[in-house]
């Protein structure tokens, strides 16, 4: 192993809330850091530090924890901008667009969704992703899930299930032979993801739909996370806290017990703005989850319909513009709320023993990545070599 000492840090987010400033982000000011090819072995004050085998200058630069992006649909083929298009010009979204995708990522081969998807892979990569999830759902046959699945897990260990998308349209007069073949034989031949999910809203599966498939899951080995409240409110948030998921996705319209039932719950909500720019849709309020002590991450939904967003310098901008959280919340949210939503330890943060995955931005002050959207602000990504992300 070799030290590598990174110093001259201008501001460092370390989410460790133990830090001398006591809040959650943990802010190191004139900061450096220490770290092997695996794990970080020091942080504090530049001044303080010890020696290193490598020296690596900042520049006044900050750093932040690389961004664990905890909601995805990378692995699909084709793309979905003239609905887009006819969207922005007033048609309003209904969920029927996912057949599209379905129809081209079963025609695309193992090669052609390898490409595509690795493309997306290092848009994200390069704006300081260091953790992705990466759900299957555009198949909705057995053979085609299990594919998605295997492919998943050539990019991450975060890969789960996603069956219960939408009910494919062979099965439009069978809907119960469909929930039936997701928590039977596709969950069976999808044993090797870590995670079930389901699409539980109008337009997709209903609570009781939803139910079968998450219980189905958790007796297949996988954790739980639900897609819930995109559309509108159908009883989700209170199955997914009932069923102890990770994560509950999208909250964009929420009921006041179900603000209350995610607070008294170890349920993260995960915010997706992107999905509420692409949609045209009103954005939930984060401050609202805040403030009633609601766990909440950010993560990119990177799909062909709703979000096909590459970026989570975006998605923070959009969560400190429209969704009433502060730079360093949405800086937590993206960091270590997707690991929260992933209950993962080892990231979104940079505490002794931690992955060292990091970001040295192109700016003195974390703020930049809100105050400056659009712009390139990652100058440098440092990821563990470490095992499995
Ligand atoms: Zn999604």
């Amino acid at each position: 192993m070799t030290s590598r000492l990174l110093t001259n840090i201008g501001e460092l987010l370390t989410n460790d809330s133990s830090r001398v400033d006591e809040t959650p982000v943990g802010r190191v000011l004139d900061a450096a850091i220490v770290v092997d090819e695996e794990r970080v072995l020091w942080v504090g004050r530049g001044a303080d530090a010890p020696a290193a085998d490598e020296y690596y200058d900042a520049r006044g630069a900050a750093v932040v924890p690389g961004f664990v992006d905890s909601h995805t649909h990378l692995i699909f083929a084709g793309e979905r901008s003239g609905e887009f298009e006819a969207r922005m010009a007033g048609e309003r979204y209904d969920g029927g667009g996912i057949a599209n995708t379905v129809a081209a990522t079963r025609a695309a081969s193992d090669e052609q969704l390898r490409e595509q998807s690795n493309a997306r892979l290092a848009a994200l990569r390069a704006g300081g992703v260091t953790t992705v999830e990466v759900k299957s759902g555009y198949a909705l046959d057995v053979d085609g899930e299990a594919r998605l699945v295997r492919l998943a897990k050539e990019i991450t260990a975060e890969v789960t299930f996603l069956g219960a998308h939408v009910v494919p349209r062979e099965f439009a007069a069978d809907r119960d032979g469909y929930v039936a073949l997701v928590a039977g034989e596709m969950m069976t031949r999808c044993a090797s993801a870590k995670w079930t999910d389901v699409f539980c809203d109008v337009g997709a599966f209903d609570v009781d739909e939803a139910r079968t498939v998450l219980e189905a899951g958790r007796a297949n080995g996988h954790s739980l996370r639900l897609h819930a409240n995109q559309i509108a409110d159908i009883g989700a948030v209170a199955l997914a806290v009932e069923t102890d998921c990770a994560s509950v996705d999208h909250c964009t319209y929420l009921s006041d017990p179900d603000v209350e039932r995610l607070a008294g719950s170890d349920t993260v909500a995960t915010l997706l703005p992107g999905a509420e720019f692409s949609t045209r849709s009103p954005y939930p309020s984060g401050r609202r989850l805040l403030d009633a002590g609601v766990k909440v991450a950010l993560a990119t939904d990177c799909n062909p319909g709703t979000s096909y967003v590459t970026s989570m310098s975006f998605v923070i901008a959009l969560a400190v513009r429209e969704m009433g959280l502060s730079v360093d919340e949405a800086l937590w949210a993206a960091t270590r709320g997707g690991a929260a939503a992933l209950r993962r330890e080892d990231i979104g943060h940079l505490e002794v023993g931690a992955r060292c995955d990091l970001v040295i931005l192109n700016a003195p002050r974390v703020a930049h990545l809100a105050y400056r959207p659009g712009s390139s602000l990652i100058r440098e990504v440092w990821r563990s070599e470490s095992g499995e992300h």
